[in-house]
């Protein structure tokens, strides 16, 4: 299994546990654990009961006739948008919390940049009853105030991290810290495929309900299971694991991977890692990443906030070293107008981040044959001040 974590938490040469001391023992019983009590029956009974009551699961995979018309091959969508609170990463939060709750731990404590992962986490504290500390950037909680409004409906505290550029980085240093602090109660909801071991692992697990599903429906619909291509926008990689999770060991599935492009690679105002980023030290995995000469990460820019990330999952860094990926760098006007495109041909407006999922179409030429499933990780709702400041509606 050349794209599964190893006992070590490597994909290859990339991926383990690179932490402060005062981490190891909780960690560690993380990674003893995670996978016993995931597999457990009665917690894979809850877990596949919420997914389906609570976050709407299955989500459809909807075969988009205008767009296939419009490019000559076959696109399908797998409407992730159409998941509560709006995107995948509910999955995710789900999945977790229900560890949290087998291990014992009554609060949780997370970070987020834009917001979204924040709101996912709220929701599920909401739902479990469980207290909600969230940090993020003073500057992110001026910038996101209406997702700053929805976790303290759900009844989360937001806290706001004050040091450096008071951005995601600050907010994950402030957040490990007080895990490091609250260890024997709290738990740490990592939001993507990012992290020391096992977060990585157990995000992508969380998220392969996605190509689970693909695989049953692309069945149903086409007669057989695995499409040709996959394609799906990557911040720090969790709904294109999801996507391509079932998918990643078999080589006749071409699986794409869409970069916030940014404005500039050569300026580095970007955020695609494949392209300028270098081996190093991320949030506690070795990882491609953008950084500067000393090895300190450098801000990211992207219009997406949720892929404006100086790094990705060490699986993709596995996966752009072993070539089985085909990565991307969509522009932020590419990914704009394929969003303003697919609302136009299809009726549907979806999450920026999305967008850059379905700009692939018009980089890549696919044949009429082709059966190409585009993972639509969010709805648009979210994004539509900056749409309309874009656009100039
Ligand atoms: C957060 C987010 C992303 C990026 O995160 P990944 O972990 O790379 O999936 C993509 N799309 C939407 C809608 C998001 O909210």
């Amino acid at each position: 299994m050349k794209y599964q974590v190893d006992q070590n938490g490597f994909y290859g040469n990339y991926g383990g546990a690179f932490i402060p001391e005062a981490l190891q023992p909780i960690i560690g019983q993380l990674q003893s654990d995670y996978l016993k009590i995931i597999n457990q029956t009665d917690f894979q009974e809850e877990m596949q009961q919420l997914l389906r009551d609570y976050v709407g699961r299955p989500t459809p995979l909807y075969y988009a006739k205008n767009l296939s018309d419009k490019y000559n091959t076959k696109v399908y969508l797998k409407r992730e948008d159409l998941c509560h609170t709006g995107a995948h990463k509910i999955n995710n939060t789900i999945g977790q919390i229900l560890l949290a709750k087998r291990l014992g731990k009554r609060k949780i404590v997370a970070e987020t940049g834009a917001g979204q992962h924040g709101v996912a986490t709220a929701t599920v504290c909401a739902l479990m009853g469980m207290e909600c500390i969230v940090y993020m950037g003073a500057l992110d909680i001026e910038r996101q105030s209406p997702n700053v409004a929805r976790m303290k409906m759900l009844g989360a505290e937001v806290r706001p991290a004050r040091s450096g550029a008071q951005t995601l980085k600050e907010a994950v240093d402030e957040a490990l810290l007080y895990w490091i602090e609250n260890p024997d109660d709290t738990f740490y909801l990592i939001g993507s495929a990012v992290g020391p071991h096992p977060y990585p692992d157990m995000v992508s697990r969380f998220q392969s309900v996605i190509s689970e599903e693909i695989k049953k429906q692309l069945n149903d619909i086409e007669g057989k299971e695995t499409p040709d291509y996959v394609v799906a926008c990557v911040g720090g990689g969790s709904n294109a694991v999801g996507a391509f999770y079932h998918f990643l060991e078999d080589e006749s599935v071409k699986l794409v991977v869409a970069e916030g492009g940014g404005v500039s690679i050569e300026d580095l105002k970007t955020a695609a890692t494949s392209f300028v980023g270098k081996d190093g030290i991320l949030h506690g995995s070795k990882t491609l990443f953008m950084q500067d000469d000393t090895g300190e990460p450098l801000e990211a820019y992207s219009i997406s906030a949720g892929l404006d990330y100086p790094g990705f999952g060490p699986l993709y860094s596995h996966m752009k070293e072993q070539n089985r990926a085909e990565f991307f760098a969509v522009m932020d006007d590419e990914a704009m107008q394929a969003g303003l495109d697919l609302c136009k041909q299809e009726g549907i407006i979806p999450a920026i981040e999305s967008s850059h999922a379905l700009a692939v179409l018009n980089k890549k030429q696919f044949k009429p044959s082709d059966v190409v499933v585009i993972n639509l990780s969010g709805r648009g709702d979210k994004d539509l001040d900056n749409y309309r400041n874009y656009f100039g509606f």
